[in-house]
């Protein structure tokens, strides 16, 4: 079989984003030949660095090498300025826009020998909700009232459910073929407001629960939950949860909050996807303090790779990646500083690539 090529962009950005993007692009590097995957990397600008460099956070030749020579990504990070600096916006989110990826998609898992084992996902709307961003402030007699709109669509909430649905029926697919798992089967949970926003988290409610009435989506079961009280349940009983779907909005604060569970935001990954294209990034920020030392935590990045990967159809390679970073925690013995250990960003990489 003829290897299969495929270019990544590798978008380091700022701080600690340019010490674990080079092993974002090791570990791909390193996968077993015979997976039959080649890849090629060009390397792509964006960030405060660059801003201020170039006046561009989002350099136009980053978004028209992604657009016709890419299917998919690494993103490190950026350094936000502490006060609004005048033409700065973030390029992650221009980029979300310009590549149309509408879903941001956040597995949350610890490993299976953990005291208490969790093992979810969380795909998050990311497009809409009150993210669009409309408002208004205006006087009245009693002073200034803001509002915001909040925008639910059919389109976008029946696609964001139906990839909740796929994602269920993949990780059951990893199962199956022998991944570790604490769930028996798959389970989607929907989550909205709907009981005070009738409209909107409404017709977000009802648009997921037809997509997920698909027959494809028939082996997945399928429940949902108003969102206070699923914050409730995702701090007391955390392994209830496979693959939740959520509006931008709660989505967001969900996906935060479930990365406190696991630790070290050094740990957990990200993928921001839209049709045929994925951009993996690791959830945490450039991590001023600790930036320069070579201590940074890669694993959210290798993860990172690991679910890109998934998303363009190369389960397999991504599976391997996901073992080989599991071994190494099981093990605990090359931990970075983060995690307890004194390990060095290089030290962890290689312990992992040994495992492949
Ligand atoms: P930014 O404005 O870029 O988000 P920040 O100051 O908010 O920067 P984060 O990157 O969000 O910093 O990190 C928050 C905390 O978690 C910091 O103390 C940081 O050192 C730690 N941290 C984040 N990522 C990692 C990592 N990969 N390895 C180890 N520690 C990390
Ligand atoms: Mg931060």
């Amino acid at each position: 079989m003829a290897a299969r090529t495929a270019r990544k962009g590798l978008i380091p950005g700022d701080g600690i984003g340019k010490e674990v993007i080079p092993a974002g692009r090791r570990i791909l590097e390193a996968l077993p030949a015979s997976l039959g995957l080649k890849f090629e990397f060009v390397n792509l600008k964006a960030g405060f660095e660059t801003f201020e460099q170039t006046g561009a956070a989002l350099p136009d030749e980053t978004v028209q090498i992604l657009k016709s020579e890419c299917d998919g990504a690494l993103f490190g990070a950026v350094s936000s300025p502490s006060t609004a600096v005048k033409g700065y916006s973030s390029p992650i989110v221009a980029l979300r826009k310009k590549l149309d990826l509408y879903a941001n998609v956040r597995p949350v898992k610890t490993v299976m020998t953990a005291p208490k084992p969790i093992d979810m996902v969380i795909v998050r709307e990311n497009t809409e909700d009150l993210y669009v961003k409309e408002e208004k402030t205006y006087d009245t007699e009693n002073g200034k009232v803001a509002e915001a709109i909040k925008r639910i669509s059919q389109r976008a909430s029946s696609r964001i459910a139906t990839m909740a649905g796929e994602i269920a029926l993949r990780r059951q697919k990893i199962r199956e073929a022998g991944g570790q798992s604490i769930h028996k089967g798959p389970l989607v949970t929907i989550t909205h407001k709907s009981n005070v926003l009738s409209q909107t988290d409404g017709l977000f409610r009802s648009t997921a629960r037809e997509a997920l009435a698909d027959p494809k989506f028939q082996s997945v079961a399928v429940e949902e939950q108003i969102v206070d009280s699923m914050v409730y349940k995702l701090f007391r009983q955390p392994e209830a949860y496979d693959v939740i779907v959520a509006p931008n909005l709660y989505g967001d604060i969900l996906s935060d909050g479930a990365a406190a569970l696991v630790g070290s935001l050094g740990l957990v990954p990200s993928a921001n996807v839209g049709e045929g294209f994925a951009i993996g990034e690791p959830c945490h920020g450039s991590a001023p303090d600790i930036m320069g030392q070579g201590i940074a935590n890669p694993i959210a990045t290798l993860r990172s790779a690991a679910l890109m990967l998934e998303f363009l159809n190369e389960e397999q390679a991504a599976a391997k990646i996901y073992a080989a970073v599991d071994a190494n925690l099981e093990e605990g013995k090359l931990l970075s500083p983060d995690l307890g250990g004194k390990a060095k960003t290089d030290e962890v990489v290689e312990d992992i690539l040994r495992r492949l």
